[in-house]
């Protein structure tokens, strides 16, 4: 049996004082540490110290007179949020979005310009100009903890490459075209991985669920105890390439009549704005209508069928979530009743949580996590 050495135990100990701070973020009362933690008053003194001097947390005193005990102001702690942080950049064929996000996952600054994806240097160099000047404009950069790419393309497992990128047709391209020119630590993040991520970030109570991205191009996450599942070869979830009709129109996949052809908000919208689309619908124009109708069939059954595999909760997330009203989600309902012989209770189809920006944070997410599992661990003595 391995021995746990005391530089372990101590570090053990700072992790979860950073933690209850962490958890409690801001006025967190030290005597409430030490009480809540098991821990001597001493140990809890040298760790908090010792935090502060590295900038983790700070601290102040409770200006609340009827908190304090015996007239005393007692001594709070709070964290830095933005001690470090992290970015995330989406590329999407028209666009590039950046946001910074600090430790609480927030947005702390966000931008979005328009350049069309190109799979060649010049390209890269003029992203990675941008980042340059987004960094600078935060004027934090010994905070940053890396930068995470999105992308809409299947991730190698340590998120060095692209191992299917048909939809940009970068198959194949390294982090490195990224890590020449950014003094960071930068992975790819496959697009749909960000969006749950996120998901799982606003939702503390989810544990398994199947997430239907429905941006620009339709995508998925499989998630099983709070944990994306990628699978053997990376591409468990990729619902977009099941066959929803036979001869059906072609899919970027080089197949005909997948799901992507009939439920991604290009296959949708054909080129129109989202609000035009949905205001026609709610007003009922027929033409509108339809479409929407065709693509709440789909989706249905599509969900439907998932059910059949996985018994779990479906989420709604990407571009298109914020446009569903409860009688679609009804809808999506009486298709599973329609598909499957289980007649289950309406409990299994949601919203997400987190329409917005959702892919971008989610990019950055990973690095802010890690850096959560592992903080005060190793710098404890
Ligand atoms: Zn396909």
């Amino acid at each position: 049996m391995k021995r746990i050495t005391p530089e372990q135990i101590s570090g053990t100990n700072r992790h979860m004082i950073y933690m209850y701070i962490y958890r409690g973020r801001n006025n967190v009362p030290q005597q409430k540490i030490g009480y809540e933690l098991k821990m001597s008053r001493p140990t809890v003194t040298n760790h908090l110290s010792a935090m502060e001097e590295e900038g983790l947390i700070s601290r102040s005193t409770w200006d609340n007179q009827e908190s304090g005990e015996w007239g005393r102001k007692p001594l709070v702690w709070s964290v830095e949020a933005e001690c470090k942080i992290a970015l995330g950049v989406e590329i999407l064929k028209h666009a590039v979005k950046i946001a910074a996000v600090n430790l609480y996952g927030e947005v702390m600054k966000y931008s979005r310009f328009l350049t069309e994806y190109e799979n060649t240097e010049d390209y890269y160099e003029s992203v990675c100009s941008v980042v340059r000047e987004f960094i600078k404009s935060l004027g934090l950069e010994a905070r940053i903890l890396g930068i995470g790419f999105a992308l809409q393309g299947l991730v190698s497992e340590d998120g060095k490459e692209i191992i299917y990128g048909e939809i940009l047709k970068c198959t194949g391209l390294k982090i490195d075209v990224f890590t020449r020119r950014l003094d960071y630590p930068c992975r790819f993040v496959h697009e749909p991985d960000g969006a749950a991520l996120s998901e799982l970030w606003v939702s503390p109570e989810l544990k398994d669920a199947i997430y239907l991205s429905m941006s620009e191009h339709l995508g998925g996450a499989l998630i099983s105890g709070r944990k994306i599942l990628n699978g053997q070869h990376r591409h468990s979830a990729t619902f977009e390439h099941i066959t929803a009709c036979r001869n059906g129109e072609l899919c970027y996949c080089g197949k005909k009549g997948c799901f992507e052809t009939v439920c991604s908000k290009v296959a949708l919208l054909r080129g129109e704005e989202p609000d035009e689309f949905f205001a026609r619908v709610r007003e009922g124009e027929a033409e509108a209508s339809g479409r929407w109708q065709n693509f709440l069939k789909y989706l249905g059954k599509l969900i439907a069928h998932l059910h059949l595999v996985v018994d779990t909760k479906y989420i709604l997330g990407g571009h298109l979530a914020p446009y569903f009203t409860e009688e679609d989600i009804a809808v999506l309902y009486e298709y599973g009743r329609k598909f499957t012989p289980f007649s289950e209770g309406e409990d299994y189809i949601q919203l997400s949580k987190m329409p917005s920006h959702n892919i971008t944070v989610g990019a950055a997410l990973p690095y802010i996590m890690s850096f959560l599992e592992n903080v005060g661990r190793n710098s404890a003595q």
